[in-house]
């Protein structure tokens, strides 16, 4: 790991101790113009750790400090993100410049770092989160091709596994707006949030094939609803 050292930080509110982990990619031309924003002070944005293509992984602040990475944002109540979270950036073009794949050395890298975290600040599964499950109606990172799935199969992260009784419920709750609503709040997203947008975000976290093959990342079917009620499930496992 790489010192490198941005200006751009504060105290976390009360000392708040990290207890969640924002992924986010930097979306924009190259590695370089990227660092080069989150370390300039005019700009007054930052993440704690920097993740290249090459799997070098630069720590920008120290975790016990604030860093500047999750704006306006939402999550379970808080409102405060960044004094809770710890920020990483991904390099990747993203959406507006090109978007492309997460590669292995890159992931890799990742995984890594998330499972020292995990261990060092004793963050819970359903706690790792990308900025679009935070700010729905504004942010799509890291996004559809990111592969959440992986990253809980190596100990990073929750990710749905539906049993039979998930889908039998689905299929009552695929004709109920409101209670769908209200299980995406109860996991965490903003009920204050468009519906629409919360429902994308939670497909490109866990259900990406919307953004493929299965028609509108907007739209809510049984499989979304089952895989919601699964990691409701698994998140209320392990907070008890
Ligand atoms: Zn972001």
């Amino acid at each position: 790991m790489i010192d490198v050292t941005s200006p751009n930080f504060d105290q976390r509110i009360n000392n708040a101790k990290p207890s969640m982990i924002i992924l986010h990619y930097t979306g924009m031309g190259s590695a370089l113009e990227a660092l080069e924003v989150l370390c300039d002070p005019v700009n007054k944005v930052s993440a704690h750790y920097f993740i290249d293509e090459d799997g070098t992984v630069l720590d920008l602040i120290p975790d016990a400090k604030r860093a500047w990475h999750a704006g306006i944002s939402f999550w379970k109540g808080e409102t405060d993100i960044n004094s809770h979270a710890i920020g990483v950036e991904l390099v990747n073009k993203g959406h507006e410049f090109g978007y492309h794949d997460f590669g292995e050395a890159q992931m890799a890298a990742l995984i890594t770092l998330c499972r020292e975290l995990i261990e060092r600040h004793k963050i819970l599964p359903a706690n790792i989160l990308g900025h679009s499950d935070v700010a729905p109606e504004r942010k799509t990172d890291p996004g559809e091709l990111f592969d959440w799935k992986r990253l809980a199969r190596e100990g990073v992260g929750l990710w749905p596994d539906p049993i039979e009784e998930d889908f039998e419920a689905a299929a009552d709750l695929v004709k109920n707006e409101y209670s769908t609503q209200h299980l995406l709040a109860e996991y965490g997203y903003n009920p204050l949030a468009a519906y629409i947008d919360v429902v994308t975000a939670f497909h490109r976290h866990f259900y990406p094939e919307k953004f493929t093959q299965d028609g509108l990342p907007s739209e809510v079917d049984e499989t979304t609803a089952a895989r919601l009620l699964a990691l409701l499930r698994a998140a209320h496992q392990d907070e008890t």
